[in-house]
């Protein structure tokens, strides 16, 4: 009489997500970087090269970054921390309210969770 839930257990990745994401993931969803001096760049582009990504913002800034769940870019975003947001950029308004909406539990999963509801 075991449950359904307990006899499934693939061994594909499981597709749940937790707070510690990558940070692939998440810029892939949100599509805004925060900057080391706390301006908030809309991401344009995101060409993955294995554990790299290149990113280029809306005002034409070009870096790499690594898939770290650590990174500084990931807590600052999972966290909301920038001073400002990129005038340049032009981020829309919505995206901005979408992210201020964004909730990262500690419990289970992040807001990536949502998207499908
Ligand atoms: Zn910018």
């Amino acid at each position: 009489m075991s449950s359904a839930k307990n006899s499934v257990k693939t061994k594909t990745r499981k597709r749940y997500y937790r707070k510690r994401i990558e940070l692939f993931r998440l810029i892939d969803k949100i599509k805004l970087w925060p900057s080391r001096t706390g301006v908030l760049h809309g991401i344009k582009t995101i060409e993955k090269k294995g554990n790299i990504a290149i990113i280029t913002t809306h005002c034409n800034k070009t870096f790499e970054v690594n898939n770290s769940r650590n990174s500084r870019a990931a807590r600052l975003l999972r966290n909301k921390i920038f001073n400002k947001v990129c005038g340049t950029c032009k981020i829309p308004e919505w995206k901005l309210e979408k992210f201020d909406a964004t909730r990262f539990s500690r419990k289970s999963g992040s807001f990536l969770n949502q998207t499908n509801a």
